[in-house]
């Protein structure tokens, strides 16, 4: 028996030499390592090797069987392959893997629909510089040097000429100065402000808004402001103008619209008076026209400002204004 393993072997090693395609190869596995096969009757017979053979035999048996297996999967493999797409099955109708894919922050969501409201009003979107100069933040806005808003505690400055922008405010003068009347520009965009803690970042969002024409009184000021909160918080929302001041507007207003989380009983985030700020407002200051070179006799306007990321904490039921900045997906998700 020890005689035949080899000539055995060699015998496998040619067959499995001529098998050259997939039906050959199956050929191949049934006559030599089939159920019926050679090298299976090859190990059955070691049952009539005399005891004192059996170890060494079976042993070198084995370790043949082993041999022409791994001969005869290389050789399946080879054929596979060069047999390409026929062997390999690709199930064309399996759903894709989806890859991960970012979409806008709460913050560009509330800019982009602030800015679409406006816009089908007539305004016309328009972006300004970050680091501005003190003239357009502050003193073409009716803010002199001794102002308290020009506060180091409260502005970020470059130079003594070149501030950080405290507000979108600058945009009024910017674009009054480069056209005539009419005018209607909605100014999104970042501002800056030395101010840090649980509902103040050093750097948020405003929208800015103006209006200048020939007789543009406070109620379309209002009239606007109303249609605006309507599409942004709902037509039901109730509103209210509460007398306030502002440097580059006179008279000025803020606006408060009925508390979206307690409908106006009260509750926290309204400090129980059922109302929240929500934007700051008021006719063009006859001394902003004055730097531009409007004639106040002839024309007037309003001007509008709110702060982006206090209006998405309302919207969406925001209470932490960290949030917006930490880039944590499972909090960015939800939008
Ligand atoms: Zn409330």
């Amino acid at each position: 028996m020890r005689e035949k393993l080899p000539v055995l072997e060699k015998e496998a090693r040619e067959a499995l030499a001529r098998a050259a395609d997939a039906g050959a190869l199956e050929a191949f596995r049934i006559a030599y390592l089939g159920k019926k096969g050679l090298i299976t009757a090859l190990m059955k017979g070691l049952g009539a090797v005399a005891p004192e053979e059996r170890p060494l035999l079976g042993k070198l048996a084995n370790e043949l069987k082993q041999r022409i297996t791994q001969a005869y999967e290389e050789k399946r493999e080879a054929i596979a392959a060069s047999a390409g797409g026929s062997e390999r099955f690709v199930d064309v109708t399996l759903p894709g893997r989806e890859p991960p894919c970012g979409h806008y922050h709460p913050i560009s969501l509330v800019v982009e629909e602030v800015c679409q409201i406006f816009a089908r009003m007539g305004y016309r979107v328009v972006k300004g510089p970050n680091v501005e100069l003190d003239y357009y933040n502050f003193e073409a806005l009716n803010i002199p040097r001794d102002h308290p808003a020009r506060d180091m505690q409260d502005t970020f400055y470059v130079t003594d000429n070149v501030v950080l922008r405290t507000h979108t405010s600058p945009m009024q003068v910017r674009v009054m100065e480069s056209q005539a009347p009419p005018v209607s520009v909605i100014a999104p965009g970042k501002v800056y402000r030395r101010d840090s803690d649980v509902t103040h970042t050093p750097m948020f969002h405003q929208v800015e808004g103006l209006l200048v024409d020939r007789d543009v009184t406070f109620g379309d000021l209002k009239g606007t402001l109303t249609t605006f909160v309507h599409q942004m918080f709902g037509s039901g929302t109730g509103l209210r103008f509460r007398p306030s001041f502002f440097p580059f507007t006179e008279p000025s207003a803020e606006v408060d619209i009925r508390c979206v989380i307690c409908g106006g009983a009260g509750c926290r985030t309204c400090s129980q008076t059922g109302w929240l700020e929500i934007l700051g407002s008021g006719m063009v200051d006859p001394n902003v026209y004055g730097f531009v070179g409007y004639d106040p006799e002839v024309y007037s306007g309003f001007a509008f400002g709110m702060g982006i990321e206090r209006i998405a904490m309302l919207k969406y039921g925001i209470d932490d204004i960290q949030l917006f900045f930490r880039n944590d997906t499972r909090f960015l998700r939800q939008f």
